[in-house]
């Protein structure tokens, strides 16, 4: 019998999965999670309201009572919002509706690796500009690629995973008016940089924004993203969308999260911010150690001892960090998230500890 892989497309089969190893440790800071769990007055109101609803019925086909609260939260129109199961399915949608054969998608690297990843699987064509050296936006090269390419879409994510800098408004607005395509800002950590683009979208009716629950919102475990665009191009992004996505668990949850953000949540936003910061003077005091700043809740470190290494030291120790040396330009960097307190010192020491020893190897 012939390899049924064959049939599979072969820019698919050439594709690296996209997967994550499936390790465990005490202190886990590999995925740019809330360390901190949601607080238990979201659990409990989320319990409470779920347990008057009807577990028999269907959630709502499309979840408008969210988009309305979504709307009032972010600053936006209900009608150009739609809710999704992580903003990874959002992402989806949107490169569904927009991508197909010789469709060119532009994207910044590195970057959040799904992007690239949809793209290929639906059949586009990927172009891609590196960052700067100093790991910053490129825009004179990314509005020349616009230019010449007349990409379809353009992604670009502010902050971006895993160099955690910010596209300044003025190059974002350049990049909106030079493009003949859709410009996506993914805004998965803009609590952390104090920044958004939301304000743009009544004037760019080329511009969506992608948003998630799953950092500062605390809510990775229960999915739930929301998109931002003009009605009319929300419209058609939502017919990519499987009806009762949302399941209402999740459509519960993110209506309590929004209702009690500014009390709840907020103040444990402020927090990881000033430990970013603090950790950042803690990883630049270590020996072959090299933070980078960053505007998000993880930071990339350069580091003397290779990533790999690090990664099993850390391991060892029962820290969980990521070694982000295969993504282009970050051979010798790591990316670690922004932990508790005692997380972040835990982390410090771990690494003086390991830092020092591989230095008095050297010496
Ligand atoms: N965008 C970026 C930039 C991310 O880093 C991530 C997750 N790490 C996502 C989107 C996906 O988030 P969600 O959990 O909402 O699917």
């Amino acid at each position: 019998m012939s390899d049924s892989r064959n049939i599979i497309k072969k820019s698919v089969r050439e594709l690296r999965a996209y997967a994550l190893r499936p390790d465990r440790a005490g202190i886990k800071l590999n995925q740019n999670e809330n360390p901190w769990d949601a607080p238990q007055e979201i659990k409990k109101e989320t319990l409470r309201r779920l347990a008057e609803r009807p577990w028999s019925r269907y959630p709502d086909f499309s979840p408008l009572a969210l988009h309305e609260s979504l709307a009032e939260f972010a600053g936006w129109i209900p009608e150009g919002i739609i809710a999704g199961n992580g903003s990874n399915e959002l992402i989806q949608a949107l490169l569904m509706v927009t991508v197909g054969p010789r469709t060119r998608v532009l994207i910044n690297e590195p970057t959040f690796a799904l992007y690239r990843q949809i793209t290929i699987v639906l059949g586009g064509e990927l172009i891609s500009v590196p960052f700067s050296s100093e790991l910053t936006y490129d825009t004179q090269a990314l509005r020349a690629t616009i230019k010449s390419e007349s990409p379809e879409v353009t992604i670009i994510c502010s902050p971006n995973n895993p160099t955690g800098g910010v596209i300044e408004t003025d190059d974002l607005v350049s990049l909106l008016e030079s493009s003949p395509g859709l410009v996506v800002i993914d805004e998965a950590y803009h609590e952390f940089s104090g920044q958004t683009v939301v304000p743009l979208l009544d004037q760019y009716s080329n511009l969506v924004v992608l948003r998630t629950f799953s950092k500062a919102m605390a809510m990775a475990g229960l999915r739930v993203g929301y998109l931002l665009a003009g009605h009319q191009l929300a419209g058609e992004i939502a017919k990519a969308v499987l009806p009762y996505n949302l399941n209402i668990v999740s459509q519960t949850a993110a209506q309590v999260a929004v209702e009690m953000f500014a009390s709840k949540l907020k103040p444990l936003v402020k927090l990881i911010c000033d430990e970013r910061d603090r950790l950042f003077v803690g990883l630049k005091q270590i020996d072959g150690l090299e933070p980078v700043r960053s505007r998000a809740n993880f930071m990339l470190v350069r580091s003397a001892i290779e990533p790999s290494h690090m990664f099993e030291e850390l391991l060892q120790r029962d820290i969980l960090i990521r070694d982000v040396s295969g993504y282009p330009m970050l051979s010798d960097y790591f990316r670690v998230s922004v932990g508790t307190p005692d997380e972040n010192d835990r982390l410090l020491k771990a690494l003086r500890e390991i830092c020092s020893g591989a230095n008095a190897i050297k010496g």
